[in-house]
């Protein structure tokens, strides 16, 4: 059997990690999830609906670009770069909100529900909302709201009910909180749509089939530029989704290496990074087992990265499996490193990249020096980066400038 059919087991272990710690009100509406899910994912019609939105809506197959100028200024390995940057809505997100949202329209739900840090994943939920006919509530730190405001007035516009988390730190873990309460309270006719491998199962299951689209598209398409498999495959880590959606294709091919770049933010102090894989320890948030960032009261601690969408003080529990049997390998990158490779990246080959994109695109840039000119790269270029341009030459000047 493969890797992916054998994992997770039937109670959404990989290994130790995951499982489904909810309280006794989920317990029915999870198994009838888990159940739905089963049922779909064979359905023929399921497969046809997704495969239509995705080929006339959301603008897939998204294209592999071979980096020659970037290859060429890092002078070694050729990197290659899968362009989820080019899905409607600007990343990978949508793959999974749309299949969510077909799901949601088969158990007779009305309404989606979510939390949104940096607004990514609200505004692809409000967007496949709006395409299906759903209403859609979102909750959001009210720091947040204030940081990511194109994104709330864009919720906002297609539809959406924005709803602002006033306690705590007013951040991604107070909105996840916020959204879990308003679901128990309105679960006859609403779902939970959760933005990455994260949660309790059904959802690091669900999410990772939704995003292994990723994969297998880009399998086939590097077979096309090299005629073999790439040497390595590098993607960033948050939670999760874009880096186990590109990786699972390549999880049984032993010679392809498979890096997570973590976010290293402004250093190695608790609160200063958000590298849960690189410097926390197991523990159980959101509901899932997995490897997280701690205070020393054993509450999820305080996370940074500029990265928004990768400020996060846990990860995925299939990524803490697969990393702990060593299939992947860890890597990190600072604040500074991801926004040196924003602004290569887009002086060299004209892709302004998302900053969470841009940690995958500095540690490959790295990789390629240590690596020879016969070796191959493939980045997932999770997203765009026009919701960081203006935070981005705020606070560090554009090299090379013409004016
Ligand atoms: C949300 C987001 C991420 C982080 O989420 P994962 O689940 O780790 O993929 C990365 N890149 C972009 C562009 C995002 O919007």
């Amino acid at each position: 059997m493969s890797y992916l059919e054998s994992h997770p087991d039937e109670n959404g272990y990989f290994g130790r990690f995951g499982g489904a710690y909810i309280p006794p009100v989920l317990e029915q509406p999870f198994a009838d999830i888990t159940k739905a899910y089963a049922e779909l994912k064979n359905s023929p019609k399921f497969i046809e609906d997704l495969k239509y939105v995705r080929k006339h809506y959301q603008g897939r197959p998204t294209p592999i670009s071979y980096a020659k100028n970037l290859t060429e200024h890092c002078g070694g390995a050729k990197i290659y770069l899968k362009r989820e940057d080019l899905n409607h809505t600007g990343a990978h997100k949508l793959n999974h909100c749309m299949a969510e949202v077909i799901l949601a329209k088969h158990l007779g739900k009305t309404k989606v529900i979510a939390e949104t840090g940096a607004g990514q994943h609200g505004v692809a939920l409000a967007t496949a909302a709006a395409y299906f006919g759903l209403e859609c509530e979102i909750h959001m730190g009210e720091v947040d709201i204030i940081k990511e405001h194109p994104n709330v007035v864009r919720m906002k516009i297609l539809g959406a009910k924005v709803i602002p988390v006033s306690h705590g730190l007013k951040t991604l873990k107070e909105a996840v909180d916020s959204a879990f309460e308003s679901y128990i309270a309105q679960v006859d006719h609403a779902i939970y749509c959760i933005g990455s491998v994260v949660g309790p199962h059904p959802f690091p299951l669900m999410v990772r089939d939704f995003q292994s689209i990723v994969g297998h598209e880009s399998k086939e398409q590097f077979f096309e530029h090299e005629d073999s498999l790439p040497d390595a495959v590098v993607a960033c880590v948050g939670g999760g989704s874009n880096s186990i959606g590109i990786f699972s294709a390549f999880i049984d091919d032993k010679e392809v290496d498979l890096y997570g770049v973590e976010p290293m933010g402004r250093g190695e102090a608790l609160g200063d990074h958000a590298a849960s894989l690189t410097y926390g320890e197991e523990g159980i948030m959101h509901g899932f087992n997995s490897i997280m960032l701690k205070d020393d009261k054993g509450e999820p601690a305080p996370v940074h990265s500029i990265g928004s969408g990768i400020d996060y003080p846990s990860v995925g529990p299939e990524h803490a499996y697969l990393s702990s049997i060593g299939r992947t390998k860890v890597a990190v990158c600072s604040d500074d490193e991801a926004v040196e490779a924003f602004y290569t990246l887009s002086q060299h080959e004209g892709i302004i990249p998302a900053l969470e994109s841009a940690h995958a695109v500095s540690y490959a840039m790295k990789l390629a020096k240590t690596l020879g000119k016969d070796k191959t790269i493939l980045v997932n270029l999770s997203g765009r980066g026009d919701k960081d341009i203006d935070f981005v030459v705020e606070n560090y000047p554009i090299p090379n400038a013409k004016f």
